[in-house]
C-alpha cells in the first residue's frame, strides 16, 4: 500500500467517531498522486487556485468532487461553475451573486460554504459574524436560485497555541449553530463545518467540525503555496 493510501485510512479511522468528513488537499501535487487515492475510491479533493483546478478537472475522472477551498475571485467563478461540488470560501454577497449567476449560465444550483475570519491573521479573508448574519438575512439572497448555502467554513490562526485555536474553533461552532437557525430558509440547509487542516484537524474534530480539509498529512509537504 502507498503512503498516499495509508495516510488516507489512517485519518479515516480517526474520523468515524466524529462521522466527519475528510476533503483530500491536492493543491500543487500531480495527478499521480490524486489518482493513486481515486483508485482507492476516494473521491473528494480539494484545490485552492482556479487555473490548477479546472487543468485537473479536465483530465480527471467525471466523478470526482472538486473542492475549491482558496480565495476565489469574482472574474474566475465562471471557469469552474460547470464542474465545482462545493465551494468553501465564499467571503462576501457580491461573490455570492456572482456564483448565482454563473450557475444560473450552466443551469446548476452551486453548493456554498462561507467563510468566516476566526484567525488573529489579518491576512486570512473571511466575513465577522456580524457580516455573516447580515448576509442570512439580506433581500439579494433570498432572490438567489442558483445556489444553497450549506454550510460554513473557517481557518484557525497558524500558531502552535492549541488554547488559541481550540478558542477560534469554538467561536465559529457557535456562529454555526447561530447560522443553523436561518435553514428554513429555502435557500439555506446550514450542516457543514468545514474546519480543521492537518496541524490542527484534531482540535477542529473535537470542537464539532464536520468536514477537515488535509494536504500535508497525506501527501507530504508542499514546496509552495
Ligand atoms: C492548503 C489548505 C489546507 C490544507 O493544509 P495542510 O496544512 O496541508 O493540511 C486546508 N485548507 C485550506 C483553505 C488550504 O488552503
Amino acid at each position: 500500500m502507498s503512503s498516499i493510501t495509508k495516510n488516507i485510512e489512517k485519518l479515516e479511522n480517526e474520523l468515524k467517531p466524529y462521522q466527519a468528513q475528510l476533503i483530500a488537499v491536492s493543491k500543487t501535487k500531480p495527478v499521480s498522486d490524486i489518482m493513486e487515492a481515486y483508485e482507492q475510491g476516494f473521491r473528494d479533493f480539494g484545490e485552492n487556485k482556479v487555473q490548477e483546478l479546472s487543468q485537473k478537472a479536465e483530465t480527471m475522472p467525471q466523478d470526482i468532487q472538486w473542492h475549491m477551498i482558496g480565495h476565489l475571485q469574482r472574474n474566475k467563478v465562471k471557469y469552474i461553475a460547470p464542474f465545482v461540488y462545493l465551494i468553501h470560501s465564499i467571503d462576501s454577497l457580491k461573490l455570492l451573486q456572482e456564483v448565482d449567476k454563473q450557475g444560473k449560465r450552466v443551469g446548476r444550483r452551486l453548493q456554498c460554504l462561507l467563510q468566516i475570519h476566526i484567525a488573529e491573521e489579518s491576512t486570512k479573508f473571511g466575513l465577522s459574524g456580524e457580516e455573516l448574519i447580515e448576509l442570512l438575512q439580506s433581500e439579494a439572497l433570498m432572490k438567489m436560485d442558483h445556489i444553497q448555502i450549506s454550510g460554513l467554513m473557517g481557518m484557525a490562526t497558524f500558531t502552535p497555541n492549541e488554547s488559541q485555536i481550540r478558542k477560534e474553533f469554538k467561536s465559529l461552532k457557535v456562529l454555526f449553530d447561530k447560522a443553523s437557525e436561518f435553514n428554513e430558509q429555502e435557500r439555506i440547509q446550514i450542516d457543514i463545518l468545514s474546519m480543521g487542516m492537518s496541524n490542527d484537524y484534531k482540535i477542529a474534530l473535537e470542537e464539532g467540525s464536520t468536514m477537515i480539509r488535509v494536504g500535508s498529512s497525506i501527501f507530504g509537504s508542499r514546496n509552495y503555496a
